[in-house]
């Protein structure tokens, strides 16, 4: 019988969900508890075939939603028997965390302390845990962490120049994000070489609406964009990215902003929408600046410069590189942003293949390089895998 994981992504007021088959990835069943907490709470989710959308009780907790996704599993005997245990996908591990482990008290307790570093997302990790470990008790839970491939990265890169006691007592460093991503298209990009991935030099952008890219030196990540927290490095859909800090004391200072505010705005109002005023979504920019609008253009160059930049830092990094490889939503659909990026980096040895690159989307992943280039991919990621192939891992120690 297929072994069968339940993944679950808790966010603040958000409850992701899947059944994902360990030995191929696939999802029979997936679906978001939303508005958690909040007015209209519902579940809605796919198997397979139809669209289903549940009512929740206004303000429903994580507790409630857990047990209504309990419910929902009932009703497809076969996938519920064939669950051997539960994946957690847990934002961040800190320096604690190199690499996934089984939930114990111990464990439950550690991520709890790391709240401090991730407000929104791992003190709802605990009650999405704790409620896990309440609804299915007979099977084992696991923890994945978005953090844990990034425990690689050298101290030179992950320190910031700061009073080293900040990074001593209180952790202020880089930690990395997307783990699970780069992992996973990394691993896909060496058994497209057909190279081991130790001897693999690879430089992984995830551009969704969160965007980070890792520089992977020998199979290892050595660099990455998203810092202390996911806010640092590209221009995302609506966060900033890399800025000079002191605008944060110039906007506290001078301009009156509140601390919750700076954080609302780097994090809410800026990148692609900040900039265009119109849409944080790719789509629509490319639309839009069809259609001629100056600010859709401009947020999207943007996009692609700051890419640029750190694909250019990056090859200096990771010496002779393998190949570079796109994934995330933007990464994985829009050729206009693979093509902008591509045609600004000929002199580094990168060429697309037109054709090859406009084909490349929805779900298909391969080589979008010209035979000039070095190797650049389109790879579909898919972060629930890695989570459900670690959770077998760890729970059965297989
Ligand atoms: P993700 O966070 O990985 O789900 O990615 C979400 C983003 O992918 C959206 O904000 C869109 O901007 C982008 N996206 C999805 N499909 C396309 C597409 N066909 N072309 C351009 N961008 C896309």
């Amino acid at each position: 019988m297929n072994q069968r994981v339940l993944v679950l992504n808790c966010g603040s007021s958000s409850i992701k969900f899947a059944i994902i088959d360990a030995a191929n990835g696939e999802a029979p069943l997936q679906g978001i508890a939303e508005n958690l907490a909040a007015s209209h709470s519902q579940v809605r989710y796919t198997d397979g075939q139809n669209k289903h959308t549940i009512n929740l009780e206004d303000k429903a907790d994580h507790k409630h939603a857990l047990e209504a996704i309990g419910r929902i599993l009932m009703q497809f005997t076969e996938l519920r028997s064939s669950l051997v245990a539960v994946g957690h996908r847990v934002v961040h591990g800190g320096e604690k965390f190199t690499h996934s482990c089984l939930i114990d008290d111990r464990v439950k307790q550690a991520i709890g302390d790391m709240a401090q570093m991730a407000p929104l997302h791992n003190p709802a990790q605990v009650a999405g845990i704790e409620s896990a470990q309440a609804a299915f008790a007979q099977l084992p839970q696991v923890a994945v962490f978005d953090t844990a491939f990034f425990q690689t990265i050298p101290q030179h890169a992950y320190l910031y120049a700061l009073p080293y006691n900040l990074y001593e007592h209180h952790g202020i460093r880089k930690y990395g994000f997307h783990g699970s991503s780069h992992y996973f298209v990394s691993r896909q990009a060496a058994k497209l070489l057909n190279k081991d991935i130790e001897h693999c030099n690879l430089i992984t952008a995830h551009l969704g609406n969160g965007c980070s890219i890792a520089a992977i030196k020998q199979g290892k990540a050595v660099d990455t964009s998203m810092g202390f927290t996911p806010l640092e490095g590209l221009v995302m859909g609506t966060r900033c990215g890399d800025i000079d800090p002191s605008i944060t004391t110039f906007l506290m200072e001078q301009l009156g902003y509140s601390a919750a505010q700076v954080n609302a705005l780097m994090n809410k109002q800026s990148g692609l929408q900040g900039i265009s005023q119109i849409s944080n979504d790719c789509r629509t920019l490319e639309s839009e600046q069809e259609k001629g609008n100056e600010r859709a253009k401009l947020a999207l160059d943007m996009f692609v410069y700051r890419l640029v930049k750190y694909i250019g830092s990056y090859l200096a990094v990771v010496g002779p590189l393998d190949a570079l490889i796109f994934t995330g939503g933007i990464g994985e659909n829009s050729s206009y942003i693979r093509q902008q990026t591509i045609a600004q980096l000929a002199h580094l040895g990168l060429h697309i293949d037109d054709k090859a690159n406009k084909d490349m989307r929805f779900g298909r992943s391969g080589l979008i390089s010209n035979e000039d280039s070095k190797s650049i991919f389109a790879i579909a990621t898919n972060e629930e895998w890695v989570i459900a192939q670690d959770t077998i891992k760890y729970a059965f120690n297989a």
